[in-house]
């Protein structure tokens, strides 16, 4: 008997179920409608609130957007460039005392020791480099190495702890690039082994650093569009950010970040920037012929 009651409720149970289910299934598709109307309103409530912490957050939103640096620590110098670290400037303008020299040399690494990146001809420097710009240049040789195989990079000057009396190209104690550690001449001997910018066309290495150095942090520091004339006339480096130089070998570490705002020239029209232009141009340097930078 008690089995004929279950079985003859088992009809009622099933509708209960099956009533159970379609009213389950309404209310989904109910409140779902209902969700997406109501969804404009979340929005615009969700700007509301944001809008508050917004107004909190107004003055880091206000910084300007420069680029990246971290100030050198254990050198110091008049020349006020030295803060911005890996784009300090150090040319006719921007000098650095003897002092700065013999202290920058300490905190400088072997390139030949701790990478195998061998000096080619040692005639004047020494091959030493700051140690994060020496383990960019590490990548970027081997990115040329793996592109060209049988071939290799190699420096010809990096750290100087004097300047040359060469003539145009070769600067004064306290004035050149070759004193900031972040800096080599890179020449790949396969294609020949003078420093000759008239051979650009033949030294492949020239070629791939100008367009690839970037993505290391490294940067064509002497282009010729930045000269400021030809070689033969007096030297230029003026208020606009003429280098004064054309030289197709001389790469210089700034840091991924400007090295590709350089590079893309997001402050020289899409052209090729030089390293004083870029300074000028994100208010770094205030001006490139008293050298004088921006006071925070
Ligand atoms: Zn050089």
């Amino acid at each position: 008997m008690k089995k004929n009651s279950i079985l003859s409720s088992l009809p009622i149970l099933i509708a209960f179920v099956f009533v159970g289910v379609f009213a389950w299934l309404i209310a989904s598709v109910f409140l779902g409608n209902k969700a997406g109307d109501v969804q404009p309103e979340s929005e615009s409530s969700e700007e509301e609130t944001e809008e508050p912490i917004a107004k909190d957050e107004e003055p880091e939103e206000a910084k300007p957007t420069g680029p990246v640096y971290s100030p050198m620590t254990n050198v110091a110098s008049s020349n006020c460039t030295i803060k911005y670290g890996n784009l300090m400037l150090i040319n006719p303008n921007f000098h650095v005392e003897q002092e700065y020299i013999t202290n920058r040399k300490v905190e400088l690494i072997s390139l030949s020791y701790n990478y195998g990146i061998e000096e080619g001809n040692p005639y004047n420097g020494d091959n030493l480099m700051d140690a994060t710009a020496a383990a960019h240049m590490y990548e970027m040789v081997n990115a040329y190495k793996a592109e060209y195989p049988g071939h290799v990079i190699e420096t010809r000057s990096c750290y100087r702890v004097r300047g040359t009396t060469c003539g145009r190209l070769c600067l004064p104690t306290g004035q050149t690039d070759h004193h900031t550690g972040l800096t080599c001449d890179l020449i790949d001997p396969a294609y020949g082994t003078s420093l000759d910018t008239s051979l650009y066309n033949q030294h492949v290495e020239w070629q791939w650093l100008k367009a690839n150095s970037y993505k290391y942090g490294f940067i064509d520091r002497f282009p010729l569009a930045w000269a400021g004339g030809s070689m033969s006339e007096p030297m230029n480096v003026n208020a606009d950010g003429s280098t004064g130089l054309y030289e197709t070998w001389h790469y210089r570490y700034v840091g991924v970040e400007a090295a590709t705002e350089i590079a893309t020239g997001k402050y020289n029209n899409g052209q090729y920037d030089s390293l004083e232009h870029y300074l000028k141009a994100t208010g770094l340097v205030t001006d490139l012929v008293k050298a004088t930078c921006k006071t925070d």
